[in-house]
Formats: structure tokens, sequence, C-alpha cells
């Protein structure tokens, strides 16, 4: 089969860090386009603007969406109107409710619309996932922690409205808990800190159950120094189950049953053309609605102020 041809919006760090290399990898894809206002690449047709883009390059038939959640929407909207295939960076969208028109809109042109997940795509997600499904688990704790100034350098749209501040890398974490655990999860209670200067909080603790008694705990920081930190631990009758460095790493019991491998990106492609293949969608907002759920029913305290500089 042809490569699909794929345009990237938004040529920011996901796009480069990631995106780039695991198209170049990807037999399912060729990489025809790129819109994006301020940035371009030597070589390859590059628009400033998605209308531009569509106009002009009509041999595109999908779009990986990596600009910021804030206007995703309506980039998603004019593609699919399009007759393209979208593929949305994390979060889908700013808001919760935006999603359900882009699904119509998919199934209306006939076209794949794909709410991308990274993280669930990491090496140790889908072996936790069985080991868990035959375990009685008894607690699990998130300490996702990072250092927001080495992680996202200037960048402002993670400090304004939709956003999402800390939720940000915190959703990746959600999103591994939410395909690991065998049942649902809802939140019963959350903090969130937002610094006096900024729209988003910069750390966040949730306390959510299953409704079969299990709690699940979740300590999120943007103001991590030193060693950085992404875990889930899990208490269960087989021992400790441990989801370590954003998903590349299983323990369970103290013995490694995955070591650090990264299979992110070329995961996400691979699905995306699978989809295309069969003619489907995938469009998963449980992480999503949890981060929406914290902004609903969590306190909120207001900490020092965040400056980009120190
Ligand atoms: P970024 O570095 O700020 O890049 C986003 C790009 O989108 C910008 O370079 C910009 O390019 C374009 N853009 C369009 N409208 C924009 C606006 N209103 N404000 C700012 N940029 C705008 O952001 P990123 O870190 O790549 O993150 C993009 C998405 O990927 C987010 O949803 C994020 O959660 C997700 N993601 C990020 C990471 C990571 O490590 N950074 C990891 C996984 C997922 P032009 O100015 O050229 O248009």
């Amino acid at each position: 089969m042809k490569p699909v041809q794929l345009a990237i919006v938004g040529l920011g760090k996901i796009a480069r860090d990631q995106h780039l290399p695991a198209i170049a990898a990807s037999a399912g894809f060729e990489l025809a386009a790129i819109a994006s206002r301020n940035a371009s690449l030597p070589g390859i047709a590059s628009f400033n603007s998605l209308d531009d883009m569509l106009e002009q390059a009509p041999d595109v038939q999908a779009v990986a969406l990596c600009t910021p959640p804030q206007g995703r929407h309506l980039l998603a909207a004019q593609a699919l109107r399009a007759g393209k295939h979208v593929l949305l960076e994390k979060p889908p969208g700013a808001t919760v409710a935006e999603i359900a028109p882009l699904q119509a809109l998919a199934i209306e042109n006939g076209v794949s619309l794909f709410t991308t997940w990274h993280s669930r795509h990491a090496a140790a997600v889908e072996p936790a996932r069985q080991v868990l499904a035959r375990a009685k688990i008894s607690s699990a704790h998130v300490a996702w922690k990072e250092d927001v100034r080495q992680w996202h350098p200037g960048q402002q749209w993670i400090w304004e409205p939709g956003g999402l501040g800390v939720f940000d890398p915190g959703i990746n974490a959600l999103s591994i808990l939410t395909r690991i655990l065998p049942q649902a999860l809802f939140l019963d209670q959350a903090v969130l800190q937002f610094p006096s200067n900024r729209d988003t909080p910069i750390a966040a603790t949730m306390r959510f159950q299953d409704g079969n008694g299990l709690a699940v705990t979740v300590d999120l920081d943007w103001r991590q120094l030193g060693p950085q930190i992404w875990h889930i631990v899990l208490e269960t009758d087989l021992g400790e189950v441990r989801v370590d460095e954003g998903g590349k790493i299983l323990q369970v019991a103290g013995q490694t049953q995955v070591a650090d491998v990264d299979a992110e990106y070329a995961g996400i492609y691979a699905h995306f053309a699978e989809l295309i293949r069969r003619g489907e969608s995938d469009v998963d907002l449980t992480p999503l609605v949890h981060v929406a759920d914290a902004f609903l029913i969590g306190r909120r305290e207001t900490v020092e102020p965040f400056e980009d500089a120190v």
C-alpha cells in the first residue's frame, strides 16, 4: 500500500522531538507538508496556515494536529470537512464537549479521527494491564513530578486557560492509569494549586475511587528539581506492581519485566495507519474527563507566583 500523505500542523517541540522521527520511520506515512505560522522544514512544502495548505496541497490525506489544545477544535473541524484523516495530540481539546462534533464530522466525511494518548503506547502499559487483570489491587499511587522550566521552556499556552497547567503532563499519568486498571475510576477529591500570577495550576493532588473500595491517589507537581518522577505504584496480591519512567519500565514484586524501551510515537503512527486502513476512528476522552472533574470539584489554593526564569 502507498504511504498516506501526512501533514503536521504546528511545528513546535513535540512535532520536532517525536512526530518527525516517528513519521520518517513509519512505512504507513510520508511527510507531505507542514502548516505552521512561524516554522517550516527545508524540502517539505510549508504553509503559514492550515487554510493555505488545504487549498494548495490537495494531495495531503491526513493531518497530525500538534498545536496547543486551545484552538485545536477549529483546525480539526476544518481538516475533517476537507476530507482529511485527523490525529489529535493529547489532550484532544480544551473542553470535553468539543470532541463530539468532530466525531460527527469524521463520520460525515468518511475519515478517521484519532485522539492520541502517547503514554498509553509506552512499552510497559499493555504488560501492566495484563498483570493487573489477574491481580487483586489494594491501593494505587501516582507521582508525576517534573520541572516545568526544563520540559516546557518559554511556553505560555500551558499557563493560559485551557492549557491545563500541571495536568498537561499529569493527563499522561491518567491516560496510563485508566488503561491499566480493570475498573473505571471517579474523582472523590482534588486540590489544585495556582500560582498567584497564572491561570492554570502548578501542582495538584487527586483522590479517586473505583466504586469497589480501591483508593487511588495522584500527586502532580511541576516544581520538581533533581530527579524527575513519573511513576505509578500499585499494591497487589502479586506484590508491588510498579510502572516507572512514564510507562517505559514495569516491575512486578521487584522483578523487571519491561525495561526502558521507547515505543510511544511509533505505536501512535502504527495505530493511526491501522485506523485509516479499517475506516475507523479511536476516540477516548476518559483522561480529559478526570481533569475536567478536578477543575469542577477541586479546592483551589493560591501559591507563590511562577516566573519562567529563576
Ligand atoms: P509548542 O512547542 O508550543 O508547539 C506548538 C506549536 O503550535 C507552536 O510551535 C506553534 O507553531 C503552533 N501554534 C499554533 N497556535 C498556537 C498558539 N495559539 N500558541 C502557541 N503555539 C501555537 O507545544 P508542544 O510542547 O509541542 O505541545 C503541543 C501539543 O503536544 C500539546 O497539546 C502538548 O500537550 C502535546 N505534547 C507535548 C509534549 C512535550 O514534550 N512538549 C509531549 C507530548 C505531547 P507556529 O507558531 O509556527 O504556528
